[in-house]
């Protein structure tokens, strides 16, 4: 063996990242860890790989990961039981920069120290920066490997400066033992911390619990001493050493789906979340195919508290082989599907990846796409077999779904619309629109639907008097997004929606419209009075033949229902709007025989009675008066009128 130490440039590329990592402020320095039990976990791979079909290979080999902490020399040790590398391998992999992610990586990170803000930090945890991220930590890192394609072993050493050195050591077995020098502590950075036991655990444990061989680690514990029996002697001690693995190496997902149960994921959805209760929904997503995952997905039985705030971050955990990448990838959720939880799990991404490369990743695109699939069936099959557990889901997220279909201006109503469970007028339970037209009458061509504050309030419309009469149902909205997100589905099985306050819904009969068709001659002149005295607030005034009870209702003229007035106009920032009203009198109302007869007598007294009829007729809508103070005055006027 020759005792040769052979000096060698770094490739240019590879000075810039090892420049950038030295003197990176990157403040999760940690993540080096990570990525060396990443190197050491694929190395593992590669051997166990080749050992399939290479008999030079011992199959029978255990494969693993060791770190080993050094205080008295400040080093930490990852050494693999794996593919090792060759004198060639050396040259290629550590000294020249092997990823295409790097040189995206370089950019952004040179970007980032430059304007030394925060938010440009968490670049390096994104990209998986490889090998050289040891150097944000290291003042010196070896390498001692030996391949089982090679008869020697060799020693890389570099202190991340322009050049390295390798030489050939003695190593009897397979595999590579990265030793990184720790540098001095600073005020900033306690770089001996990565010697402590239980940080070392904790940071295996955080990204690197899944990596699918053991991660090892002696563990000095103090115990205490017993006696014969068997009995604690008080202040007496020892140490011992343990082996510890600290990882737990297959996760739930990666098992075979068949083999985990409901009650399995039920129970990691609670211990992972720190949840009470089972979620509404627990999926074992397995795909294999052009592009291969696993995913956990859940939906919780209580909303976060923050849902529906805009600062909320949406995304399930991402994973590649085991190690653990990103918290919230928001790109693999749509938006209305906010509220579910999980983590996918693709060998298919490369760890080596930006995040803004992910994100234009048509891998990503096409898990997103699945997920989103996935979900909608596990809550179709929720419907039909567990109907009491839909409603309450519904309640908790419904108005996601009606926004999904909002937001995106109806391009998924297809898969949406079926999911949308309403009340009704003429059921107490939740129905949807497919029960709403299987029961419609034969020629009914319109869904029905009302706004109001609740169910309540609704049946006590006025306009629900023609409704009730005829038997026609009408679905209850009481969510602002739902009369948006009907007006996006437009039709369902051809029937359009329609308000009950439109001006120009018809629902009566013949009969009935002759009546007020013959009224409307005989009162001409009360009804030209009436609009002229209102003509700054109704497009017109007119006999109703829908009223069975109430004196007087408001109707929508064309365009905007009056609960969309509503919900626009409690936006914030917006452009306050206003919907054409048409007033309509109760041609069979006592009230109406009140006002003939002031017309006749009292033809002064009538724009005080046209005023009130107008304004009983906003309050009855949950319109806001423009002049509650006049309003009450004249009714008061008027009480006292009557009482003389
Ligand atoms: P990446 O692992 O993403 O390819 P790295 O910079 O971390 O990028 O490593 C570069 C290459 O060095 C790896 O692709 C691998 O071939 C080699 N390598 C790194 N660590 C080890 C190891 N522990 N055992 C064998 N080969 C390694």
């Amino acid at each position: 063996m020759s005792d040769k130490v052979e000096t060698k440039e770094f490739k240019t590329e590879s000075k810039r990242l090892l420049d950038l990592m030295i003197h990176s402020i990157y403040s999760n320095k940690e993540i080096f860890l990570r990525e060396l039990i990443s190197n050491a976990s694929d190395a593992n791979d590669k051997y166990h790989y080749l050992s399939l079909t290479n008999d030079k290979l011992d199959k029978t080999k255990e494969l693993s990961i060791r770190i080993t902490p050094d205080k008295k020399n400040r080093t930490l040790t990852i050494e693999d039981t794996g593919i090792g590398m060759t004198y060639e391998e050396i040259n290629k992999n550590l000294g020249t920069i092997a990823s295409s992610g790097s040189a995206e990586f370089i950019k952004k990170l040179e970007e980032a120290e430059k304007s030394k803000n925060d938010e440009s930090i968490d670049i390096i945890g994104q990209f998986g920066v490889g090998f050289y991220s040891a150097f944000m930590v290291a003042k010196k890192v070896e390498v001692e490997t030996k391949s089982p394609f090679s008869d020697k072993a060799y020693r890389f050493s570099s202190e991340g400066e322009d050049s390295y050195t390798v030489e050939e050591i003695e190593k009897e077995d397979n595999g590579s033992k990265v030793i990184v020098y720790l540098r001095d502590d600073t005020e900033e950075e306690h770089y001996s911390s990565y010697l402590e036991t239980y940080e070392i655990e904790g940071l295996v444990k955080k990204y690197s619990d899944y990596v699918r061989y053991p991660i090892k680690m002696l563990i000095t514990k103090t115990v205490p001493d017993r006696d014969d029996k068997g009995e604690i002697i008080k202040d007496k001690t020892h140490e011992e050493i343990e082996d510890r693995v600290l990882n737990s190496m297959i996760p739930l997902w990666k098992r075979n789906k068949k083999d985990v149960t409901e009650e399995q994921l039920n129970d990691f959805y609670k211990k992972k979340y720190y949840a009470s209760e089972d979620p509404f929904v627990s999926s074992f997503v397995s795909v294999e195919g052009d592009i291969s995952y696993n995913a956990l997905l859940f939906i919780p039985r209580k909303a976060p508290y923050d849902l529906y705030s805009d600062k909320f971050e949406k995304g399930l955990q991402l994973y590649t082989k085991g190690v653990f990448i990103m918290d919230k990838c928001k790109d693999l959720l749509p938006d209305y599907l906010r509220f579910v939880k999980g983590l996918v799990d693709s060998s298919d991404l490369s760890l080596n990846i930006s995040r803004e490369i992910l994100q234009e990743s048509p891998d990503l695109k096409k898990i997103s796409n699945n997920i989103e699939k996935k979900i909608i069936k596990e809550l179709e099959a929720m419907k039909k077999n567990d109907f009491a557990k839909y409603k309450e889901f519904f309640e908790t997220y419904g108005q996601f779904l009606k926004w999904g279909i909002y937001d995106n201006y109806g391009m998924k109503k297809d898969l949406l619309q079926d999911l949308l469970i309403y009340k009704s007028s003429n059921h107490d339970d939740y129905i949807t629109l497919r029960q709403y037209f299987e029961e419609k009458k034969a020629d009914q061509k319109t869904i029905y639907y009302a706004t109001g504050a609740s169910k309540e309030a609704i049946m006590n419309l006025p306009q629900m008097d023609a409704m009730k009469k005829n038997e026609f149902d009408v679905l209850i909205l009481t969510d602002n997004i739902d009369e948006f997100a009907l007006q996006m589905i437009n039709k369902y099985e051809d029937m359009d929606f329609k308000p009950i306050t439109a001006a120009d819904l018809d629902v009566s009969s013949a009969e009935d419209k002759k009546k007020v068709e013959d009224l409307k001659k005989e009162q001409e002149p009360l009804l030209n009075k009436l609009k002229e005295v209102l003509k700054d607030k109704v497009e017109d005034v007119r006999f109703s033949t829908r009223l069975v009870d109430s004196p007087v209702c408001l109707a929508s003229s064309e365009g905007m229902s009056f609960g969309m007035e509503k919900a626009i106009n409690e936006l914030p920032n917006q452009e306050k709007v206003k919907t054409g009203r048409i007033l309509e009198l109760n041609p069979n109302h006592d009230l109406l025989k009140a006002i003939e007869k002031v017309y006749a007598n009292n033809p002064d007294d009538i724009n005080e009675y046209a005023s009130l009829l107008f304004n009983q007729a906003l309050l009855i809508e949950g319109l806001p008066l423009e002049n509650p103070s006049e309003f009450s005055k004249q009714m008061v006027d008027l009480m006292i009128k009557s009482a003389k």
